[in-house]
């Protein structure tokens, strides 16, 4: 376990998901949690509260800011969303949305909340890139740029706040059993053979946890990696290490 005692973790889109799971992980490690997210998830254990927050604006940003004090020592910038279009069909209109959710939302966050960071003597932020930001899958332009802008940012960030004390790293998860991949997986008219195809891809045997990126970021946030900044931690079960074969050449098991 790893051990926030007095400090404050604010976990931005907590209400559900990945979010939830990483701001239960980091109650449970004794920080206080501040979920930020759009929506009141009603139903918060322990150790959290949940304050209002639009990652896409400057205005919720620093009002949500005014909420958080200088026991801040851990951001996590969770936010994200996600839509499949081709660039034929996609619009300007999602394309601008997408960035402002899951790019411009960790820069504002980590922006709004530096006098915090700072005041309270460091800290780290971890921000949620994908899998995506490194490859794509088919018809995710707007996803898979704006996660490979995270990554770009997490350096970015890990440069100039480094002298500030404050760490700056990102995971990059692969498939995670969220509700929203659930949903994407039981309109298909075979689920169960998608399950078992999805789990072929992965080495490991199988599709990931919530609560496995919940323990790289708790990791990536603690003191055990005081000497870890700039990094992109991939939690994909080596999904993107197997190279593709065609199956005339897999070996047969
Ligand atoms: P979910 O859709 O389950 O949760 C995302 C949360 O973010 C929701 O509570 C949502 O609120 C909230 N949110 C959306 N827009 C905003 C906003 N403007 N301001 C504040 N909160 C907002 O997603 P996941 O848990 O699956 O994903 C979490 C993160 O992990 C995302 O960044 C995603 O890109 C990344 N990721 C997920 C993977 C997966 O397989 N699930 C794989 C790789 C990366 P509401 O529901 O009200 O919109």
């Amino acid at each position: 376990m790893t051990d926030f005692s007095g400090i404050t973790a604010v976990v931005t889109g907590g209400a559900q998901g990945i979010g939830r799971a990483i701001a239960d992980r980091l109650a449970a490690d004794s920080a206080d949690v501040i979920v930020g997210d759009l929506r009141d998830p009603g139903d918060l254990g322990d150790r959290q509260r949940w304050v209002e927050l639009d990652v896409t604006s400057e205005v919720s940003t620093v009002a949500f800011a005014a909420e958080v004090d200088d026991s801040l020592g851990v951001v996590v910038n969770n936010a994200g969303i996600m839509f499949e279009a081709s660039i034929t069909d996609q619009t300007v209109e999602q394309w601008d949305m997408a960035m402002a959710v899951n790019l411009r939302g960790p820069w504002l966050m980590t922006k709004a909340l530096l006098p915090q960071l700072q005041a309270g003597g460091g800290g780290s932020v971890v921000n949620v890139g994908s899998i995506e930001g490194i490859g794509s899958n088919p018809q995710h332009t707007a996803y898979a740029a704006s996660k490979g802008g995270v990554h770009g940012l997490t350096a970015a960030m890990a440069v100039d706040l480094g002298p500030m004390g404050i760490r700056c790293n990102a995971v990059a998860p692969g498939w995670i059993d969220t509700a929203l991949n659930r949903e994407y997986i039981d309109r298909l008219p075979n689920r169960d053979q998608a399950v078992a195809e999805l789990a072929v891809l992965h080495p490991v045997g199988h599709i990931g946890d919530p609560a496995d990126v919940a323990s790289t970021v708790a990791f990536l946030a603690s003191t055990d990696a005081r000497f870890v900044s700039g990094q992109v931690v991939v939690v994909d079960g080596a999904r993107t290490t197997m190279l593709s074969l065609p199956p005339s050449l897999a070996p047969k098991t």
